[in-house]
């Protein structure tokens, strides 16, 4: 396995996405406190993204809507609007694509790049072009922060402790210090169950976590995941396995004047929810294999699955088109 002695990869992601991209296209909220709210009627949910503002004032995503306001009485709470924010993500990546081919978008915000040769030697200009270019051409107020290493792990581990704004260089000759100064679940993989778990065998730090053997870190996830992050971690190129997709799926909570006791809306809900699902889907080559509906309900849940409408494929896995066809 290769381990580059230079930086390979840059990892971007947009600060407060949703919230900036608000503050871009409605001056009026630029400079104050921002918290996009799932639908208008938002008393009983959360914050689902908040502004700079909102964030230094101790607002954080996913916080319900009254410890928000406890926190920041003038907290502006702004419905969210999906297709600005998806036409942002469009406009964002054609400029980001005039500076550098884009390798995979990883979600609405953030994306990861390959640097060429050229950019190898100074990384940090080429976050200063990238974020030039957005300034100028999209606007100032929807910023991103950068993370630029020897592989993607890495990079996106740079790119979220340089965050807000930041253009963070950890350059293979300086590792592994920037990582000691983080902690465990700082790790993008390891979550707080299996913090946990590293936690009882002993293993209290990163630094611990570094010094375990590859084949040690299989055994603790249980499977090839561990040993895989074990070699990204150490700064060697990963060639990432295809997507272990195995679903899309979409969800929507109903705004509380049309939870009525018909079906009426969850119906017209799931019909929308179900042709974007599909739509993703088709656009990636996929058939379905298995079709299934949660409802999650005031007192209880309710679930069903239909398997696939092709004997072909009635094992419900997801297969490429062309190898079904
Ligand atoms: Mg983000």
């Amino acid at each position: 396995m290769r381990r580059p002695a230079q930086i390979e990869r840059l990892y971007l992601d947009f600060d407060g996405f949703f919230a900036s991209v608000e503050q871009q296209a409605r001056p009026h909220l630029r400079g104050r406190p921002v918290g996009v709210v799932p639908f208008a009627e938002a008393e009983r949910t959360c914050v689902i993204a908040c502004s700079r503002e909102a964030k230094l004032r101790g607002v954080k995503n996913v916080m319900t809507i009254a410890e928000a306001r406890a926190r920041c009485p003038d907290i502006l709470l702004v419905p969210q609007s999906p297709d600005l924010y998806r036409r942002a993500h469009n406009a964002l990546i054609s400029e980001i694509t005039a500076v550098i081919p884009v390798d995979a978008v990883k979600s609405i915000d953030e994306l990861t790049c390959r640097v060429a040769p050229a950019d190898r030697d100074a990384p940090e200009a080429l976050g200063q072009r990238i974020k030039a270019r957005l300034a100028e051409n999209i606007g100032p107020h929807i910023l991103c922060s950068i993370g630029f290493a020897a592989n993607r792990q890495l990079a996106k581990m740079a790119c979220k402790a340089g965050k807000p704004n930041g253009n963070m260089v950890w350059h293979p000759k300086d590792m592994p210090a920037p990582l000691l100064r983080l902690e465990l679940k700082d790790i993008p993989g390891v979550g707080s169950h299996m913090e946990q778990k590293l936690l009882r065998t002993g293993i209290t730090s990163i630094e611990a976590l570094l010094a375990t053997q590859p084949k040690h870190m299989r055994k603790l996830w249980g499977n090839v995941t561990g040993e895989r992050l074990w070699y990204a971690l150490h700064g060697y190129d990963l060639q990432t396995p295809p997507s272990g997709r195995g679903m899309y799926g979409h969800g929507r909570v109903l705004p509380p004047s049309t939870r009525t006791r018909t079906l009426e809306h969850a119906r017209a809900a799931a019909r929308l929810l179900l042709t974007k699902a599909a739509r993703r889907m088709r656009r990636d080559g996929w058939n379905a294999g298995r079709l299934a509906l949660w409802l999650e309900l005031r007192d209880g849940a309710w679930q069903r699955a239909l398997a696939a409408w092709s004997p072909r494929r009635s094992s419900g896995a997801l297969r490429p088109r062309d190898l079904v066809e």
